[in-house]
């Protein structure tokens, strides 16, 4: 019989995105169904989310989840099994499932704390349907405290695993909070539940999941120390032994150039369609010729995406004979920095800000290159595109970028192996080396051409990260 885990998150695609965690947790079903693992995700039922389950039952209920009535219903979306936690004075609200106009919701700490309890319950007792986990599989802060309660409560014969998305959101809460989130007085102690003179759910969760994973072996690593850690890094670090570093995949069936209906297809083996993306893209967007590289950037215009850097390495990558087009939102200072550029050298540069998904499948079909500077990366997904696409990635060598892109330093080139450039540290002194060596690269046509087929033919789907998800749930089960 296939075994059973219960993953708890905060969002799922198909229901719900905000970020790449929907991503990462709509996708664990499907892959782990290789694997002899069924995976069930309980989620909060958000405004009109249970209209979407298909064959909607109730398969559990308690009478006060934190204040109100709270049921789990069982059904299917999108073809995974799904139990939307149904909790009207937790989550009915006209604004988004963090916030609305106004900031955070005052009461996320309990709103997501009830999350955690319905799972902890359903560890303990099963649901209605008989279904009962031998794994609970807990997705950043919101489900922080579904270990916690699992252990305060004594329930045994459940296995729990604590995932960590981007360790920048840690759920925290003020101390007075203990007993309203039902968390024993008696564990208000540095080795458990005390944060820096408060509460945090994912604190919380590091200490008291059996194992913790994080989205990649580079950022596992870096979670221990103080710069990357952000106040965590010394619970982590004690739990060094437990910690695994599983990178994610991508969707190899929607980021296909071989069937990708936004583009004029093409595959590692006949690449020549890639030319006439580009030509198409150097048209829709009003460039010139670009005889270098062209790149491209699609993402969030944040410091963590280390794109403050950019602007002012443009003239001389221009002047070199590369380009850039850049579709993204974010800081104003950015946004205007770039636009700036554009403004500057019309024929070389263009930046679309706003999110454009089908866009987005157009430039890393018609690219050369793709930019990934970023401060920091749990994993990363852009850069994959780009390898599947032949857009050879230009990253810093940080968390899950360093794990996906083999640079092409000398070693590399002879042994055939690069797939893009890799540059450290992340400031603009080494940044700008980097597209240098993209330029030259890029003027090497056997050398370029080999890595953007490495790159292309690169093993980028659930396939191995699955199976380490399915040995480490063995590892923990009963
Ligand atoms: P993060 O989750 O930190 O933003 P990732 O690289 O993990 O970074 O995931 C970002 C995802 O969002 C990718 O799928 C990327 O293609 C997409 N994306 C980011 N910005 C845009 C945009 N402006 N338009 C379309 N897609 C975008």
């Amino acid at each position: 019989m296939a075994r059973r885990v219960l993953s708890v998150a905060s969002e799922c695609v198909p229901l719900l995105k905000t970020g790449g965690l929907a991503d990462v947790v709509g996708a664990l079903p499907g892959a782990l169904a290789g694997q002899g693992w069924t995976m069930r995700v309980l989620m909060p039922a958000y405004p009109g989310l249970a209209a979407k389950l298909k064959g909607a039952r109730k398969v559990w209920a308690q009478k006060d989840l934190f204040g109100g009535p709270g049921r789990v219903l069982a059904g299917r979306a999108g073809g995974l099994e799904m139990l939307l936690l149904d909790a009207p004075h937790l989550y009915d609200r006209a604004g988004g499932p963090y916030g609305d106009a106004a900031g955070d919701y005052p009461d996320n700490p309990e709103r997501f704390a009830a999350l955690s309890w319905a799972a902890a319950r359903i560890a303990a007792e099963g649901m209605a349907d008989g279904w009962r986990p031998e794994i609970v599989h807990c997705h950043d802060w919101q489900a922080g405290f579904a270990p916690a309660y699992m252990r305060f409560a004594g329930t045994r014969g459940v296995g729990t695993v604590m995932s960590v998305h981007n360790i920048a959101f840690q759920g925290t809460a003020p101390a007075d909070r203990l007993d309203t989130l039902r968390l024993p007085e008696a564990a208000f102690t540095r080795e458990l539940l005390e944060y820096w003179g408060g509460l945090s759910s994912l604190k919380a969760g590091l200490v008291t999941a059996d194992a913790i994973t994080t989205v990649s072996p580079t950022y596992a690593a870096e979670l221990m120390r103080p710069e990357f850690g952000m106040g965590l890094d010394g619970v982590i670090r004690a739990r060094a032994g437990d910690l695994h570093g599983i990178l994610n995949g991508i969707d190899t069936m929607v980021w296909n150039p071989e069937t990708d209906p936004a583009i004029h297809p093409y595959n590692a083996r006949a690449p020549a369609g890639k030319r006439r993306n580009r030509a198409a893209l150097l048209d829709e967007f009003g460039l010139g010729e670009v005889p270098g590289p062209l790149a491209v950037v699609i993402s969030r215009l944040t410091e963590q995406k280390g794109l403050d850097l950019l602007p002012d390495l443009l003239d001389e990558f221009t002047w070199r004979g590369g380009g850039l087009i850049v579709l993204g939102t974010g800081e104003a200072r950015i946004e205007m920095a770039l636009r700036h550029r554009a403004d500057e050298n019309p024929g070389r540069i263009a930046v679309r800000i706003g999110y454009d998904e089908a866009l987005a499948h157009r430039l890393f079909a018609g690219g050369d290159a793709v930019l990934v500077p970023s401060r920091f990366e749990p994993c990363g997904l852009t850069q994959m595109y780009g390898l599947r696409y032949g857009t050879v990635p230009l990253v810093a060598a940080t968390g899950g970028l360093n794990d996906t892109v083999i640079d092409a330093n000398p070693a590399a080139l002879d042994a055939g192996a690069a797939t893009g450039v890799v540059f450290a540290p992340t400031d603009a002194l080494a940044l700008g080396q980097g597209l240098r060596r993209l330029v030259a690269l890029h003027g090497d046509g056997p050398a370029w051409r080999r890595m953007r087929r490495n790159g292309m033919t690169a093993r980028l789907d659930w396939t191995r990260s699955s199976r380490a998800y399915a040995d480490l749930y063995e590892s923990r089960a009963p």
